[in-house]
């Protein structure tokens, strides 16, 4: 089992003397008081590095921290490790004879599940068990099992498939929020930058199409090295695991053409010729995005590669759109811009039911709330008043959202709850 330490709880009889140390004389900084109806506690959050600490204060006479600052005076409550699996935690702890509180994992904050080992056998501790469903960029090494994963949507079948991972820079990725902040949901290596999947997205309905196809493998050692490039399974292994060939795509359908989202949709052949990776699809992508792209400039060139989507025109199998519109029935393209002029997200629809593909205008689950938004983008402020609008949206509708670049949440359920954002992941 891997476990990490979320946070320690303390237990307050006097909150002003508690602050009076951890916050005055040791100088750190107390998030905002969150109260668990539930237990008849108010949280007082204090972040350090990696993990918290928690001041704890009974909001009730009955509540369980005020009978135990009544019998052991205010101090060390209790511990929470954050697992990956919290049934298979419970369940290997059940095998050794582990005592538990919790046979079962109970709800937690934020959507998470939690389960208490008894003090008994945790040598005097109390030790919460956590697993998060407000999921966590953290955990994104251990866990690629993920790499293809189905979902119903009405009439339709959705498969997200997979690329492979590669790495940039972390102060880039998060724009103006500070490392403090981002290092938390994504660590970075000693390079500073952070693990991000590809993971383009199958429609299957009287059409197969992909959205997307990841970054190819026309790079050479020296791009792999500089942007970390983990393709060890590729879009190759993961169509071939959902029952697919580059012959089974009649529609592969653009975002925006940047090298992690156009890369795979060109091969080169054993001539060295670059031609298309899938041999009888169309490939729909919108004009604008098609001009940008082949106009590039000293600030998007670095992402914008002739090779991922020259070759398309010179093929004939090229399809520029120039609106918003439905390309296959249930899938239509809705401009966003910001991250680039003519950056779109794609929804799709069937039997009352909505996904949608977000690309680069909501990366990961850490860009979900409105002030993450990545450095690259060239009109952030357009990427601003397009998250805005989505979010809502998604949020009425009930949305299942693919994140196409994060390492552990294919897809999940914006939610809002007492004014925070975050994702629950499911489908
Ligand atoms: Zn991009
Ligand atoms: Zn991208």
């Amino acid at each position: 089992m891997k476990a990490v330490l979320d946070h320690v709880g303390i237990a307050v009889r006097d909150l002003p003397a508690a602050l009076a140390f951890y916050r005055d004389a040791l100088g750190l900084e107390i998030e905002a008081p969150e109260d668990v109806a539930s237990q008849r506690v108010r949280a007082h959050v204090i972040p350090v590095g990696a993990s918290s600490l928690e001041l704890l204060e009974a909001t009730a006479p009955d509540s369980p921290i005020a009978r135990y600052v009544e019998k052991n005076g205010p101090g060390l409550h209790h511990i929470t490790l954050r697992v990956d699996d919290i049934l298979a935690a419970l369940a290997q702890l059940k095998a050794r004879g582990i005592r538990l509180i919790d046979e079962t994992p109970r709800p937690g904050a934020e959507g998470s599940t939690i389960a208490f080992v008894h003090p008994s056998a945790t040598h005097g501790v109390l030790v919460e068990l956590k697993q998060s469903s407000v999921v966590s960029l953290r955990s994104s090494a251990g866990s690629r099992q993920s790499q293809v994963e189905r979902y119903a949507l009405g009439d339709l079948e959705l498969i997200s498939v997979c690329d492979g991972f590669f790495r940039l820079d972390g102060g880039s990725m998060f724009g103006t929020v500070p490392k403090p902040l981002w290092s938390k949901v994504a660590p970075p290596d000693d390079r500073n930058r952070i693990t991000l999947a590809m993971r383009p997205l199958i429609v299957r309905g009287a059409r197969t199409m992909i959205i997307d196809a990841g970054l190819g493998g026309k790079d050479d050692a020296k791009f792999h090295e500089m942007y970390g490039v983990d393709r060890s399974r590729n879009l190759d292994h993961t169509l071939a695991e959902a029952g697919l060939t580059p012959e089974s795509i009649d529609v592969v359908l653009a975002s925006h053409l940047h090298f992690d989202h156009a890369g795979g949709f060109t091969v080169r052949d054993a001539s060295g010729r670059v031609r298309p990776k899938f041999p009888r699809a169309q490939y729909v992508v919108r004009r604008g995005e098609w001009a940008d792209a082949t106009h590039p400039h000293a600030r998007n060139r670095a992402s914008y590669l002739s090779d991922n989507y020259v070759p398309l025109a010179d093929a004939g199998v090229l399809q520029l759109v120039d609106d918003d519109q439905t390309i296959m029935p249930g899938v239509k393209v809705r401009r966003t811009g910001g991250h680039t002029m003519h950056h779109q997200l794609i929804v799709i629809e069937s039997g009352g039911k909505t996904a949608a593909f977000v690309a680069d205008l909501i990366p990961t689950t850490a860009h979900a709330p409105d002030a993450w938004i990545m450095g690259y983008d060239l009109y952030p402020m357009d990427t601003l008043a397009a998250k805005q609008q989505f979010v809502k949206e998604a949020i009425a509708r009930e949305m299942l959202v693919f994140f196409e670049h994060d390492p552990v949440v294919v897809a999940g359920y914006i939610r809002e709850e007492n004014g925070k954002r975050l994702v629950v992941a499911g489908g």
